[in-house]
Parts: structure tokens; C-alpha cells; sequence
């Protein structure tokens, strides 16, 4: 049997880098499920389809093929055989990602594709309702978070380091959009599951979050 890690909270908590270190350090595959949602945000926003407009997002689920394809041990995202990763990282497509996010039909087409990693390899798997709803039976759970303001900074700097020049108000106002948007969605919203462990890394550095989520999860093993 695989060993599935679950690893729920808000944008810019640290899911990713957190996840994809511990990943690497254990010989896990991180998954990076909002990279799936950004993915059919993108194929939408690059044909000129409308996130709000439901059933026309629906009527075209069978036109995306999402992948992630490990290469190098670096995760990439690919679109109908296009390499997206770096595209799907804009402002734009992350509000687009909580909004297609929020479509049902959605949820279930790239919830056999989670569950089908999830079964065939060893996973850290990062997102909103890994916990909750794709691996109700990971055997560990972790739920991290942080404070708007201190998501909203590294989330700035993460921009500001990939040479944008994002404003400080508007990433803290998108990240507070996309907490409440995610959080109060009628399907699979943002919530801890009751049996994942609270990890708030507020006060710590990178670093010291790492370590953490590493020593949780080697407890486990
Ligand atoms: O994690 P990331 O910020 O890349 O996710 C983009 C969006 O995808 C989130 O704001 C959320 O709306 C959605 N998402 C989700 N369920 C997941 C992962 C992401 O609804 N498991």
C-alpha cells in the first residue's frame, strides 16, 4: 500500500515549497493539486472562455488533458502536450483557479486523476481538500497555515523575485479574496479535516517549517 500525506491550507502558507522539499528529502512524489485547477484555469483563459461562465467551462472539461510529469525530479504541468508551468503562475490565473475551483464537474474530473497517483506512488500531495475529500485515509494529515499578511509577503517576494512588480495591497487583498472564496464555496471548501494536525508557520522561517512537516511525517514512518 502506498503512503499518502495529505497537506491542506490557504494560499501562500508554504504548501508547495514546504511540500516538495519534504518530498524530495523522503523519496515521495509531491503533487501539486492546485497546479490541476490552474491548468483548466488556464485552457480557459487562453480561449477566451469566461471562469464565471459554468456550463460553458463544463462543456469543454473534454477538450483539457492535464498531466504532471516529473522531469528531473522537478514537477511540470503540461496542457494537451504543453509545458504551462511557469504560465499558470500569474495573478490572473489565480483568481481564474479559485473560481473554475468552485465548479463541481471540475472537482470530479481531476479527482480520479488525484486518486490515481495517490494509489500508485508514495505522495506528498498538496491542496484545499486532499484531507477532506481525496484522501480521507492518508495517514497523515497536516493542515498549514499562517496569517493573511505574513502569506501575503512571501507571497510578494515570490513576484518580486520572478522580476514583477506586484503591489503589496493587491496581493494581500487577492490572498484575503481567495481565503474567502475558497473557504465558503458550497463543494469541498477550505476547512481542516477533524483528524489533521494545525501547522501554523506565522512565526517560523522556511526553514524551521520544513523541518517540522519532515520530522511529522518521519514520526509517522
Ligand atoms: O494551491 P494553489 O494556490 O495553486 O491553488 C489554486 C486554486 O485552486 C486555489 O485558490 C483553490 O481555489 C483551488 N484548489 C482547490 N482544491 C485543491 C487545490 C487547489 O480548490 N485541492
Amino acid at each position: 500500500m502506498s503512503i499518502n500525506i495529505a497537506i491542506d491550507g490557504p494560499a501562500g502558507a508554504g504548501k508547495s515549497t514546504i511540500a516538495r522539499k519534504a518530498a524530495a528529502e523522503l523519496g515521495f512524489i509531491y503533487v501539486d493539486t492546485g497546479a490541476l485547477y490552474r491548468s483548466i484555469a488556464y485552457f480557459c483563459v487562453s480561449r477566451e472562455v469566461s471562469p464565471e461562465d459554468t456550463s460553458t467551462v463544463v462543456s469543454r472539461l473534454d477538450e483539457i488533458t492535464p498531466e504532471l510529469r516529473f522531469i528531473d525530479g522537478v514537477q511540470h504541468v503540461f496542457v494537451n502536450g504543453e509545458d504551462v508551468s511557469d504560465r499558470i503562475r500569474t495573478p490572473e490565473i489565480s483568481l481564474a483557479a479559485s473560481r473554475v475551483s468552485a465548479i463541481p464537474e471540475v472537482r470530479q474530473f481531476l479527482f480520479g486523476l488525484q486518486k490515481k497517483i495517490a494509489a500508485e506512488n508514495n505522495v506528498i500531495m498538496d491542496g484545499r481538500d486532499i484531507g477532506t475529500v481525496v484522501l480521507p485515509d492518508a495517514q497523515l494529515k497536516i493542515f498549514l497555515t499562517a496569517s493573511p499578511e505574513a502569506r501575503a509577503k512571501r507571497r510578494y517576494a515570490e513576484l518580486c523575485e520572478k522580476g514583477n512588480a506586484p503591489d503589496y495591497e493587491q496581493v494581500l487583498a487577492d490572498i484575503i479574496k481567495r481565503d474567502k472564496d475558497d473557504s465558503e464555496r458550497a463543494i469541498a471548501p477550505l476547512k481542516q479535516a477533524e483528524d489533521a494536525v494545525l501547522c501554523d508557520t506565522t512565526e517560523l522561517t522556511l526553514e524551521e517549517s520544513i523541518d517540522k512537516i519532515i520530522s511529522m511525517i518521519k514520526e509517522i514512518l
